[in-house]
């Protein structure tokens, strides 16, 4: 028996292997010690000292959750014969057959159990290309299935966005992810195997693939072979993915925003929990997704707020809607275990109620007035499914089971054969009862019991003190077992009955297998268009949702202006006013307008006064209504965002570990070399993480160069009141402060965004809020008095800086005297000479440059 595990080990090395014995999966070796450790259960050992651990069948699931969470992954090897197949094969010594079924692991599940039903898991595989990474993506819970092709240092952002569960890469990549076999991840091979695997001669309908996109294709594919063993697995034709279509999100940017996980990971407290109104798991999935990855076209965007304008109008049609989907079981993840073959009848029980209800939803919204055009093109998804739902219902009982080994799902009625069969067996059951009673008579013992039990099958039991009579030689029963107090025979006529019972229970489930195959054939042969049902019940999911959200909270339609504003009336943080308002007070809503002529806002003004809440309501405001939701404001006219960028300082954030000043400056430096007119940029305290001389120099810097190179919309929050000496120098920049009071020696923050800058710092008056001790506040105020004389009179901090030179100025000297790199390249390149291949690399490469 070792030897066979050893052998099935080594097919999976880098596995935990779970072995089946019986009843239980058991483990052995490291496997054991590691795993009793995770799962905190007894570590035993055999006869021969190997240390062992096992869990049992019922509970696998549940232990196989604790382990991929833990961050590892499992084979699971079953047997694949019974004892008897196996004496039968081999001798009565002969081991029954094992073979390694499946690989678990965190990307490759579709167990209900292992699960989130609210969010989305990811499988991605990566193969690079020179600077171009291929990556393919893949939720095979659903069968969603992404290409996409990025350059290397937009990596980070798209692994951002879809937070996946599992990497992969090739043996030996630079990237980080579990390495497969190089020989995956070729171009060719993707193609071949994309092709083989949707039944085409060509790609082209699905869209168009780069060499890096097909490579990462191909290790994908192999992957989700490996790892299902020649099982089924489910995906959908590839979506091809352009970083256009979308604005542009660093994984910095992601992290500060909290858009759907807090900087400590969780759900609760980000932008997506104070936005979810959803009912179904499908939905949450969608608009976890639509956060991610804010549109960038403006048609778009309108039909899908549009959607939600008239759902947010309609009351009744709202609430209607979403209490039929509230009742709507998970289609798409039912029909993705259908596909991997772990199907169950409960699975097509959901089928058939998800997509009834569909029609219902269907009928409902087709018969109301003006339904706007994003509604008009997802109805035809919602019907169709007639013949089959049909058939579900004629063929499944009310509430089937998930085993489907007991048999008892298909209805009464549905295949006369097997109503027989029953009936049968249902004949025979009644006939043992009544043979029961005959036995009682026969014998005079009235507590003369008919038993059934796994090994003897049915028998005739009596207590002990009666068995003397049924032992005798004439009396037509067989002495069977002795146990404490009671005997156990066979009895004539009983072997016929049972027998009859047996046969017919066991044909009547051979019938249901059956059936259960050909309905499942029949759900398959329409997979795509229940995937169609499923995304549109999604998406309108989401719409009513955020219509409902939109009412709730009184948010407001945005506008969309073909040109760089962003103009904010009475805007509002949705996480800080739910927390201010759980705390009893109420948020104060604030303006913020950006436009051509004055897209730069300076904002100061105390700590805690409310600045950070101010740039983040904003940022997150274009975020929503490029998503397709309503924003929480009293009005919002903006032109499109093509790349969104937050950057905290440094102090704000110390749970990263890097050096954290460092950190700042290369996010600063990402913000500097990527913003266009067209981006919005929040920058808060930026500076902070040094020493004061060099943080007011940088962030002046970082101020010039925005404004004068960049020229994007900007809110730029700081403590450095010498920077609103900027405001005379550059013209599209304004300022801006949080108002606070004192009032009776106390500070009042008023969190109100007010036009100007603030007319002193309150740091003080905070220190006493925060609870400094008297002595130290008296003492500090002696110190402030003695640097402000000193400031008063050599001119501080501030001291020179309004003889500096213009930035502009600058900026074209050095822009001048630094030969740009992509034209000295693309004049030291021969283009006749170069080979198709050549002139891709080249290609490649002149990209990075730009
Ligand atoms: P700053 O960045 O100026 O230090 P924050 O934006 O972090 O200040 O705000 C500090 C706290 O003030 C928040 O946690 C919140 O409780 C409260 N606050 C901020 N803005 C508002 C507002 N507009 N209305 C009401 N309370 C606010």
């Amino acid at each position: 028996m070792m030897a066979q595990y050893h052998a099935l080990k080594a097919q999976a090395s880098d596995c935990l292997l779970f072995y089946r014995m019986g009843d239980f999966f058991e483990l052995f070796h490291e496997d054991a010690t590691i795993a009793a450790q995770c799962l905190d259960i007894a570590l035993t050992a055999r006869g021969d000292g190997i240390p062992m651990c096992g869990v049992p069948i019922h509970a696998a699931d549940a232990y196989l959750a604790r382990l991929i969470r833990a961050g590892h992954r499992v084979a699971v090897a079953e047997q694949v014969e019974t004892p008897e197949q196996a004496k039968k094969r081999g001798g009565s010594k002969a081991l029954v057959e094992r073979r390694i079924i499946r690989l678990v692991t965190a990307g490759t599940l579709t167990e209900e159990a292992l699960l989130d039903s609210r969010a989305a898991n990811w499988l991605v595989a990566l193969a690079e290309q020179g600077q171009q990474i291929g990556l393919a993506a893949a939720d095979i819970s659903t069968g969603r299935f992404e290409l996409a092709s990025v350059a290397r240092a937009a990596l980070d952002a798209e692994l951002a966005r879809l937070g996946p569960s599992e990497i992969v890469v090739a043996e030996g990549a630079t990237l980080a992810g579990v390495e497969q076999p190089r020989g995956d991840f070729a171009a060719a091979a993707g193609e071949r195997r994309l092709k083989a695997r949707f039944g085409v001669a060509s790609l082209d309908g699905f869209g168009q693939f780069d060499a890096a996109a097909l490579a990462a294709a191909g290790g994908l594919l192999a992957y989700l072979e490996r790892t299902a063993q020649g099982a089924a697995t489910f995906l959908q034709p590839p979506l091809p993915r352009t970083a256009e279509d979308h604005m542009a999100i660093d994984a910095a940017t992601r992290d500060s925003l909290e858009l759907t996980r807090t900087q400590t990971g969780e759900r609760k407290g980000s932008l997506l929990d104070a936005v979810d109104r959803t009912v179904t798991g499908a939905g949450a999935r969608l608009l976890a997704a639509d956060l991610a990855a804010p549109l960038n076209a403006a048609d778009r965007i309108e039909a899908r707020l549009a959607l939600v304008g008239w759902l947010a109008a309609e009351g009744g049609a709202r609430e209607g809607l979403r209490g039929a989907l509230r009742a709507l079981p998970d289609i798409g993840r039912a029909l993705g275990r259908l596909v991997a073959g772990r199907g169950s009848p409960r699975d097509l029980g959901q089928l058939r109620d998800g997509l009834g209800a569909a029609r219902l939803v269907h009928d409902r919204l087709a018969a109301l007035a003006d339904p706007p055009p994003l509604l008009a093109t997802l109805l035809p998804a919602l019907r169709g499914h007639g013949a089959l739902v049909e058939e579900l219902r004629r063929a499944l009982v009310p509430t089937p089971p998930i085993e489907a080994a007991q048999g008892g799902f298909i209805a009464d009625g549905f295949d006369p054969a097997l109503d027989d069969l029953r009936a049968l067996s249902q004949d025979g059951r009644r006939a043992i009862a009544a043979l029961e009673a005959r036995y009682r008579e026969q014998t005079g013992i009235a507590a003369l019991k008919i038993r059934h039990n796994g090994v003897l099958g049915y028998h005739v039991e009596v207590a002990a003190r009666h068995a003397d009579a049924l032992m005798a030689a004439d009396s037509g029963f067989t002495h069977r077992q002795t146990l404490a107090g009671v005997v156990r025979f066979n009895a004539p006529d009983l072997h016929e009955a049972a027998l009859k019972v047996a046969q017919a229970g066991a044909h009547a489930l051979v019938a249901e297998q059956a059936h259960l195959e050909a309905l499942t054939q029949a759900a398959l042969d329409r997979r795509d268009a229940i995937c169609a049902t499923a995304d549109a019940l999604a998406r309108l999911d989401v719409a009513a949702g955020l219509a409902e959200r939109a009412v709730e909270g009184g948010w407001c339609r945005p506008t969309l202006l073909p040109f760089p504003c962003f103009e904010i009336e009475g805007g509002r943080h949705p996480v800080v006013e739910a927390a201010v308002a759980r705390a009893g007070e109420r948020f104060v809503a604030n303006d913020c307008l950006l436009t051509e002529e004055s897209r730069l806002w300076l904002v100061t003004g105390p700590n805690m006064g409310g600045k950070s809440t101010f740039l983040r309501q904003n940022a997150l405001i274009a975020v929503l209504a490029q998503a397709g939701s309503f924003v929480p404001a009293a009005t919002a006219r903006l032109g499109l965002v093509d790349r969104l960028f937050s950057r905290v300082g440094a102090s704000d954030n110390l749970a990263r570990g890097r050096s954290t000043f460092m950190v700042e400056m290369i996010e600063t430096a990402a913000i500097l070399a990527q913003a266009t007119p067209r981006s919005f940029v929040i920058l808060d305290e930026v500076g902070r993480g040094t020493s004061t001389y060099d943080g007011l120099a940088i962030a002046w810097a970082v101020v010039e160069a925005v404004h004068e190179t960049n020229r994007c919309r900007c809110l730029f929050a700081t403590h450095y009141h010498e920077l609103t000496r900027l405001a005379g120098r550059l013209d599209a920049l304004s300022l801006h402060h949080v108002r606070a009071t004192e009032w009776k020696g106390d500070l009042v923050l008023l969190h109100e965004v007010a036009q100007g800058a603030a007319d002193r710092s309150y740091g003080l008056a905070v220190a006493r809020l925060a609870g400094l001790p008297r002595p130290v506040l008296a003492r500090a105020k002696e110190v402030l008095a003695r640097l402000e004389k000193g400031r008063d009179r050599t001119g501080g901090l501030a001291a020179g800086l309004d003889e500096l030179p213009l930035f502009a100025a600058l900026a074209e000297r050095e822009t001048a005297a630094r030969p740009d790199p992509l034209r000295a390249a693309l004049a030291e390149i021969d283009a006749d000479a170069l080979s198709p291949r050549d002139a891709l690399d080249a290609l490649y490469r002149l990209k990075t440059l730009a």
